[in-house]
């Protein structure tokens, strides 16, 4: 393959992670995508669910930091808050709060709007860069035979502008959960990719809130999820940049938050603890409140393709868009672009290119089967939940329930949790026989103490 010219689809997070991959490896890369980029933190048009709360995963930001060196400061500096999920965080669950200790497991806390911003200046910093905005990609150009794709149609949006051709040796689409892969390559005349769909109807409610300490008894953060089959309602208080908090209350199966003032108080109240409830009560909104649906877990399995056009590759939620009340998404799409920048290296190091997209798909399909798990494993706890149930998930939920109530008390377990929820370490670790054996203790420990009067 000729390294001269990469074209990215969309400039968002996947987006621009993997234009700092490819940077590395081709002479020049375009980076397009059809919305005005501000300058600064401020939402945009394209990434509606830039207004909610969105916790970084340890495995995310440590990839991100790899990629862009200092960022993390850079952060810190710009007002992220830098959580203990152990000591810092109120996780109330199963009747009770878990264990509070120092994990040295950590999260930063930030506005998703901070981040992209940080992240896109740097990539905007690269001096192979270009940067089309107002640009939206059309469709596929192919060769002839359309064995390989040789660039993309775009259209840009200042007025009276006709549809050009952009050439490429490759384009990688990260264009987000509404990515038109799929019709782009029937209409070469391959395959759609087989879709899983996990359907969760979960609804977004947010507003942003004057943080008050006071309003919150040692805790940075309270996080509130339900516990099915009964629970349907969950809610995050978390800091980000300028003193704020941000206040998302999540409902499955259509019971959304309500988005006016007394009903949005009322479902804050409604959850398994009122910390957020409380909290939200004493202190000042700050803006309007904002919703998101979010109706199905969707994966793409293009991995599974028995033919593919050379010269093209797929990228992030445009592969695979998680149920977002489990904050997986962005550093799954940080290890798809780590998975990216291994097979080039592979295949710059062979100095043969026409197994990327096959060693690509395959790694990227490795890289999200924990996150999945971890979401698909969670959602199907409710059983209201619509798809294909993995065999055994029933089995493995009923163990995870001892788990998670185990973490009330056991501060080895919920570390053991936390290290998988962040995405540093495989959900086998779950299974290990030492902690299998500590849930059981537990267990029986707890209903005997439960029993003696
Ligand atoms: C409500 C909600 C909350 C979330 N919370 C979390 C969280 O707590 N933690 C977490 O890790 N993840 C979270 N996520 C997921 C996270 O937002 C995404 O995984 C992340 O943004 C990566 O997505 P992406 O870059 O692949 O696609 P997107 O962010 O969807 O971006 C796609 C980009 O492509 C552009 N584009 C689309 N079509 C075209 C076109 N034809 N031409 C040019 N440009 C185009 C768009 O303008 C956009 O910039 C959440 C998601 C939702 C919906």
């Amino acid at each position: 393959m000729n390294l001269d010219h990469a074209v990215v689809i969309g400039a968002s997070i996947s987006g621009l992670l993997t234009a700092r991959v490819l940077s590395d490896y081709f002479r020049q890369v375009t980076l397009l995508d059809r919305d005005s980029l501000p300058t600064s933190a401020a939402h945009r048009q394209g990434v509606p669910q830039g207004c909610h709360l969105h916790v970084l995963q340890a495995k995310g930001e440590q990839i991100l930091s790899q990629f862009f060196p200092g960022l993390e400061i850079e952060l810190l500096q710009a007002g992220a808050t830098r959580l203990d999920l152990g000591s810092d965080l109120f996780w109330y669950q199963y009747g009770g709060y878990r264990v509070r200790f120092n994990s040295g497991i950590t999260a930063l806390c930030l506005s998703r709007p901070l981040l992209e911003a940080s992240v896109r200046r740097r990539v905007l910093t690269l001096q192979n860069l270009t940067c089309l905005e107002r640009c939206a990609v059309q469709g596929l150009v192919a060769h002839e035979d359309r064995s390989r794709v040789t660039g993309v149609r775009i259209q840009q949006r200042s007025e009276g502008l006709p549809e050009e051709t952009l050439a490429a040796d490759l384009v990688v689409d990260a264009s987000g959960r509404g990515s038109r892969t799929p019709t782009w390559l029937e209409a070469l005349g391959y395959s759609r990719p087989q879709e899983t769909v996990i359907k969760v109807g979960v609804g977004y409610t947010t507003r942003i809130y004057q943080q008050k300490a006071q309003a919150l008894s040692q805790a940075k953060a309270v996080f509130i999820p339900p516990v099915p089959p009964q629970g349907k309602r969950g809610g995050g208080l978390f800091p980000i940049e300028g003193d704020r908090w941000i206040v998302t209350l999540v409902g499955w199966f259509g019971d959304h938050a309500p988005t006016e003032e007394q009903g949005f108080l009322n479902y804050a109240r409604s959850l398994a603890c009122q910390d957020i409830y409380k909290a939200i009560s004493q202190t000042e909104p700050l803006s309007a409140f904002t919703t998101h649906r979010f109706p199905s877990n969707l994966r793409r399995h293009y991995e599974q393709l028995q033919r593919f056009p050379a010269g093209y590759l797929v990228i992030g939620d445009a592969i695979c868009s998680f149920n977002p009340a489990y904050g997986q998404g962005m550093s799954a799409s940080a290890l798809t672009a780590a998975a990216l920048d291994r097979c080039l290296q592979a295949a710059s190091r062979r100095n043969t290119w026409h197994r990327l997209a096959q060693d690509y798909f395959q790694s990227a399909a490795e890289a999200i089967s924990n996150p999945w798990r971890v979401t698909v494993g969670e959602d199907f706890r409710f059983p209201e939940v619509e798809g294909a149930k993995p065999i055994g998930t029933d089995w493995i939920n009923g163990y995870m329930a001892n788990l998670q109530k185990t973490t009330l008390r056991d501060p080895e377990i919920s570390r053991t949790l936390l290290q998988v929820m962040t995405l540093t370490h495989s959900p086998k670790i779950l299974f290990s026989p030492k902690v299998i054996l500590r849930v059981i203790k537990d267990h029986w420990e707890f209903r005997y103490a439960e029993r003696t009067p």
